[in-house]
């Protein structure tokens, strides 16, 4: 990858639509929250840390996602106050203001805090201030999204809506994460059900490579009624169902992320194929804070050359996320036109130089 690259990449205006906030803890920032609230955590040094988020040595797919939310479930276990939350948006909105991330939907699991003891309110609270105090200070819009944690039952889902409906319009949509082996999206049908007639906007993470993850965007897309799916990149496995979510503008939010024991960009070649099969794919970071890819801003130079993506690729990437963004279309327009006008002067701009480099 060389300079003018890196730049591009820098420069062009990005939206990131698959973000766990919760997923933004660093160790640093881990052992910061753990000794402000006054905790004992099993791994208490930065290197300690670093070796435990080095999952994922011989794994299955399905027991890297254990590994990897054992992880960040035992992460979460430091935000223990609404300034803990307020604190974590604002610096991940003052880390996009800085890599020109200029929308973000953000995912939270407010199950995981609830059950723990932790009231809705705190935690609505929380990320809601900061998201406005980060808008304000650093330009960066920014929406929630809810998701719910699939391991859990659907009368922990049904609980979650009921809580979120005094804070409705704070949040833009509801999604669907964590361990997929044994719970399929069907088993949430009536909660995304509920969800729609209230208005939400609905995604749900189909995980690379678990066991059924075709059948489970099929019943994403036919059952649970979403516009969005988080990963999904299996799908290039169904000549029927890139065509499905080719018709229906489906957006896939794929995360070409790497852990620390991995040597660079993972599922490259296959964000290639979806690519380049016309499929409304993304580029996410997924939990900058617990893998080794970082945030997108990181992440997006070094899988861009992974799978040979030119600049005008890349800029294509953006527009899908900003296309696929949960906002009024005329300010989705306007932010697809950012990233038009950049390109066309970026283009100017290496056309000049390799017109400068050839005299
Ligand atoms: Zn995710």
């Amino acid at each position: 990858m060389n300079d003018a690259y890196a730049r591009f990449c820098a420069e062009l205006p990005k939206a990131e639509l698959h973000l766990h906030i919760e997923g933004t803890l660093s160790p640093q920032q881990r052992l910061h929250l753990a000794r402000r609230n006054g905790l004992t955590v099993r791994h208490g040094s930065i290197a300690e840390l670093e070796a435990a988020r080095n999952f994922g040595a011989a794994g299955t797919p399905q027991e890297d996602l254990k590994e990897m939310l054992d992880y960040y479930y035992e992460g979460i276990e430091v935000l223990r106050t609404e300034r803990d939350f307020f604190d974590i948006t604002y610096d991940y909105l003052r880390q996009c203001q800085a890599e020109n991330i200029r929308y973000a939907e953000i995912s939270f699991d407010p199950q995981a805090h609830t059950a723990r003891g932790l009231p809705f309110a705190a935690v609505i609270d929380g990320l809601h201030n900061g998201l406005v105090a980060g808008e304000a200070a650093f330009g960066v819009r920014a929406r929630l999204v809810m998701c719910i944690n699939r391991d859990r039952s659907v009368e922990s889902a049904f609980e979650a809506l009921r809580a979120a409906a005094a804070y409705r319009e704070w949040i833009a949509g509801v999604g669907l994460d964590s361990i997929e082996q044994g719970n399929p999206p069907l088993k949430f049908k009536a909660v995304f059900d509920r969800a729609r007639a209230q208005g939400y906007r609905l995604t749900a993470h189909c995980d690379v490579d678990q066991q059924d993850s075709v059948r489970h965007i099929w019943q994403c897309i036919d059952e649970l009624g979403v516009d969005r799916i988080d990963h999904g990149i299996n799908c290039i496995e169904d000549v029927a169902l890139v065509s499905a979510l080719r018709a229906r503008r489906t957006c896939l939010t794929a995360c070409p992320t790497w852990r620390p024991r991995d040597a660079g960009p993972r599922r490259v070649d296959r964000m290639r194929t979806m690519f380049d099969l016309g499929l409304r794919v993304t580029m996410n970071s997924d939990d900058p804070g617990v893998l080794a890819s970082g945030s997108l801003g990181h992440l997006m130079p070094h899988a861009g050359a992974a799978g040979s993506f030119t600049p005008a690729e890349l800029a294509r990437f953006s527009i899908h996320a900003f296309e696929g963004a949960w906002l009024p279309s005329a300010e989705r327009d306007a932010y697809v036109r950012e990233v038009t006008d950049y390109l066309r002067s970026a283009e100017r701009g290496l056309q000049a130089g390799q017109a400068a480099g050839a005299s």
